[in-house]
């Protein structure tokens, strides 16, 4: 078993730690009071090749293995959340069907200007009925001559009013659920496809979050990925995938409220001394770095496991359900260390204690990994 990073691994790690020091880092604030888009720096990280990486180059991407992508999303969670869920979301949940089951001629229209970042994906699967239990979904595709006409609506879709390409899930066949659904591909500007207005939230504030509705919205039947049918199938293996992305800003986000809490503790003079030097802090500042740790190892093990085309859902799974929960704990811990000033306006932590919390939530809540860890032992 090897521990080490590649130095190709490394180079991009150090690399994305940069880009976000310089890019991202005196934004983050602002971006978070504001819920403003951060269209320069996703930009930038197309030109830079980060909006596709673990794609191949024929297709735009930079052909890095997944445990490279994971690492980039960490480093630039640990500067803004909300970024690195942007470039996560657009990675992971939609390049990532179409690179994973689509067709040639999909991959060379809709992914290639993806992966450069020159167009931002979507992945609109949650109805308002719909989260969990991601069967109870009403959306309809009905196929009318060489089209499928679309019905129904979507909620939390991020990257929604940004987005330039979806890709989104609806009933073909309503009685079956289990292989009644399929996946599809709805491009901005179709008719009868609205974007709702941002939803402004309690966290990841600049990531762009809104409703879609389809109302008779047609789209020509070569936008379904796969099969009628696959929709099950590829929205939860992407969601297996996208899970890695999580883990990796959950520990990004912990690393963030660590580096912090260092920082701070050694500065706040209480009792005539650093508060860093009594126990109860240091003990902190201690379990923070063991669960910072095992988290990255983790999400690491559940990347590799995919890097080497082995079953890798549990691992997936395991990882967002320990760095997320992990990452929401020492995120408050680290407002705890700085006290009354960690409560208010202004102070990184403040944010992180909020990014934090979505972890658990978003792509399958903990509850979800839970369930789906739970049915794996019991197969
Ligand atoms: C900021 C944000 C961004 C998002 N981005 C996207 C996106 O890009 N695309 C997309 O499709 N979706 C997205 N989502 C939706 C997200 O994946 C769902 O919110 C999530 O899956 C939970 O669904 P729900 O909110 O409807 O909660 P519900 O499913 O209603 O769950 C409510 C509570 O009940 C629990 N629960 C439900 N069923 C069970 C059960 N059987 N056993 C035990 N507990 C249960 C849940 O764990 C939760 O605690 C986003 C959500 C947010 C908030």
């Amino acid at each position: 078993m090897d521990f080490k990073l590649s130095d190709e691994q490394k180079l991009i790690k150090a690399n994305m730690r940069k880009f976000a020091k310089k890019y991202v880092d005196p934004i983050a604030a602002e971006i978070d009071e504001s819920g403003r888009y951060p269209e320069e720096v996703i930009k930038l990280l197309g030109e830079k090749g980060y909006m596709g990486m673990p794609f191949p180059e024929e297709y735009g991407g930079a052909g890095v293995d997944y445990l490279t992508y994971a690492i980039a999303v960490e480093e630039l969670s640990r500067s803004c959340a909300a970024t690195g869920f942007t470039m996560s979301v657009h990675t992971g949940l939609a390049c990532g069907p179409i690179a994973l089951f689509g067709n040639d001629e999909q991959k060379k229209k809709y992914l290639t200007p993806m992966a450069k970042g020159e167009h931002i994906g979507a992945f609109a699967l949650t109805e308002p009925g719909a989260g969990t239990d991601v069967g109870s979904a009403t959306t309809r595709a009905v196929l009318d001559g060489e089209e499928y006409v679309l019905n129904g609506s979507k909620t939390f879709t991020s990257n929604g009013p940004v987005a330039d390409t979806f890709v989104t899930f609806a009933w073909t066949d309503p009685e079956d659920k289990r292989k009644g659904m399929s996946a599809f591909i709805v491009e901005k500007g179709t008719p009868g496809l609205t974007i709702g207005e941002h939803i402004m939230k309690m966290g990841i504030r600049a990531s762009q979050t809104s409703a879609v509705f389809f109302h008779d919205c047609r789209i020509p039947k070569e936008n379904l990925i796969g099969n009628p049918g696959d929709g099950l199938k590829i929205a939860m293996s992407c969601l297996d995938h996208g899970r890695i992305g999580i883990a990796a800003q959950a520990v990004g986000i912990a690393q963030a409220a660590l580096d912090e809490s260092i920082a701070y503790s050694k500065e706040r003079i209480q009792f005539g001394k650093p508060i860093s030097k009594n126990q109860a802090i240091q003990w902190m500042l201690a379990d923070m770095e063991t669960d910072i740790n095992a988290g990255r190892f983790m999400y690491y093990y559940a990347a590799y496991l995919k890097d080497q085309g082995q079953s890798f859902g549990k691992a997936a799974s395991m990882a967002k359900l320990f760095c997320s929960e992990m990452c929401f704990k020492h995120a408050s811990k680290a407002v705890q260390i700085f006290g009354g000033y960690g409560y208010c306006k202004g102070q990184k932590v403040e944010r992180l204690l909020r990014d934090a919390k979505i972890t658990e939530i978003y792509e399958g809540t903990s509850e979800a990994q839970r369930m789906n860890i739970a049915s794996n032992l019991l197969r």
